[in-house]
């Protein structure tokens, strides 16, 4: 099958394969890696404000608890299915293991847009999710987050109804909670700071003068508003763009200024759904330009931060020749095609799992700090936050280096090689 009609599940086989055969890792253990540990599939009927019951379609995902219990999000996403849930639980995996964190790997989903829901239908979904599962996850078995389409306030909703069914309080089942319910500071900006200080260990690296840079950005959640807004604080540097989906219009859209976009103004004009309002974008001088528009910007760097395949062989060779980083601030956004093509044109890749660990590095901090029951202040957990990244960028760049290796490869030789140590410490291999 040609790579680009691979479904994310197998493109995540894909990387790991091409991966576990060039560093030779025993075939037996492939086969254990290449599937998730667990899965599960289940419904989750919702009384609607209508009075009638809607079944949902729900997951979770365990691909591996070998370092600890599986962690990762849950994504409330209409085109959800198994195999993307296989996919991320994948890459959390590695992830975890990159950022040398004594998690495992896990994701979850459900197919819905959550924007058609009401405030009490979305409480009652997240509510069912966790009665569905809540008997296979937990503090010490599986962690689950927020992600793509799920927020702080799902999460409290969610330890709520885990904490009554536990019968105890039970802020470190899940994270990603707001502040005042186990929380922590530092939560919701850590996946976009992270982003940045991987972009910044990568500058110095390349000898590049970050205040001399500029960023195009895809996205306008979570990951790309703080990568946006760190770019421009911690690197003094100037983001060109970036993109959102428009609800209304239901096309994707980028949002361009030529002396540099204001993330906290687009931000003050943002809904909870992540669409820029249009008409005041247009009246504060954005251009609002087709949706791929943001990767053929005149950029050094390039920060996919919206969903997976984004850079694929349809547009790969849209990227104009000043591009020197391409950061992966979404998860598995660059396909294995386009991947080829990054690497011909010696563009310097941070890949998804080492770039946007951020986020699943502070929510590890917030477990921790849930736990012994003492919260940390606001600079104490970025400070930490950025120790921890750059560690996991320099043992990345180190393998790269000595081994010759594409940073890809290199992510991956680390963080497979601490999964199958662990494996093997545990007797399972
Ligand atoms: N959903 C985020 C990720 O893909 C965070 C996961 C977490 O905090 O567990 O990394």
């Amino acid at each position: 099958m040609p790579v680009n009609q691979l479904n994310a599940f197998q493109m995540a086989q894909t990387q790991f394969d091409g991966i576990a055969a060039k560093i030779n890792i025993d075939p037996q253990v492939r086969e254990v890696l290449r599937y998730p540990a667990r899965e599960f599939r289940f419904q989750i009927p919702v009384r609607m404000d209508n009075g009638k019951i809607q079944v949902f379609f729900g997951f979770r995902v365990q691909h591996s608890d070998a370092r600890g219990p599986a962690k990762g999000g849950i994504r409330f996403a209409s085109n959800e299915t198994l195999d993307t849930v296989r996919a991320l639980a994948m890459w959390m995996t590695w992830k975890c293991a990159v950022a040398d964190i004594p998690l495992g790997g896990g994701k979850g989903g459900v197919v819905v847009d959550p924007s058609t829901l009401s405030v009490g239908e979305k409480e009652r979904l997240c509510r069912g999710w966790i009665d569905a599962v809540w008997h296979d996850i937990g503090p010490r078995v599986d962690v689950p987050a927020p992600d793509v389409g799920t927020t702080p306030q799902m999460m409290a909703w969610m330890m709520d109804e885990y904490s009554k069914l536990a019968g105890h309080y039970s802020p470190s089942a899940i994270t990603g909670k707001p502040l005042g319910v186990g929380g922590s500071l530092g939560r919701t900006e850590a996946t976009g700071y992270g982003v940045v200080d991987t972009i910044r260990e990568a500058m110095k690296h390349l000898g590049m003068k970050p205040e001399k840079t500029i960023a195009a950005i895809q996205g306008f959640g979570n990951v790309a508003q703080y990568a946006a807004i760190a770019y421009i604080k911690e690197l003094r540097g100037k983001v060109i763009c970036v993109s959102c989906y428009d609800r209304n219009d239901q096309v994707s859209y980028t949002y361009s200024r030529k002396d540099g976009i204001d993330p906290i103004f687009l931000q003050s004009i943002t809904d909870q759904y992540g669409t820029i309002d249009q008409a005041k974008a247009k009246d504060a001088g954005y251009t609002a330009e087709e949706a791929e528009a943001w990767i053929a910007k005149e950029a050094d760097v390039l920060i996919p931060s919206a969903l997976e395949g984004q850079i694929n062989s349809d547009n790969v060779n849209r990227i104009h020749p000043r591009v020197k980083i391409v950061a992966e601030g979404a998860n598995g956004p660059v396909t294995p095609e386009a991947d080829e093509e990054l690497k011909k044109r010696s563009i310097f890749d941070i890949p998804d799992f080492l770039c946007n660990s951020g986020g699943v590095i502070t929510s590890y901090f917030e477990g921790v700090q849930n736990d012994m029951n003492y919260y940390w202040d606001h600079p104490s957990v970025l400070r930490r936050l950025d120790q921890k990244i750059t560690k996991a960028f320099h043992d990345v760049l180190e393998t790269s280096l000595e081994r010759n290796m594409y940073m890809r490869e290199a992510a991956y030789t680390v963080a497979i090689g601490r999964v199958v140590d662990a494996m093997e410490w545990r007797g399972w291999i």
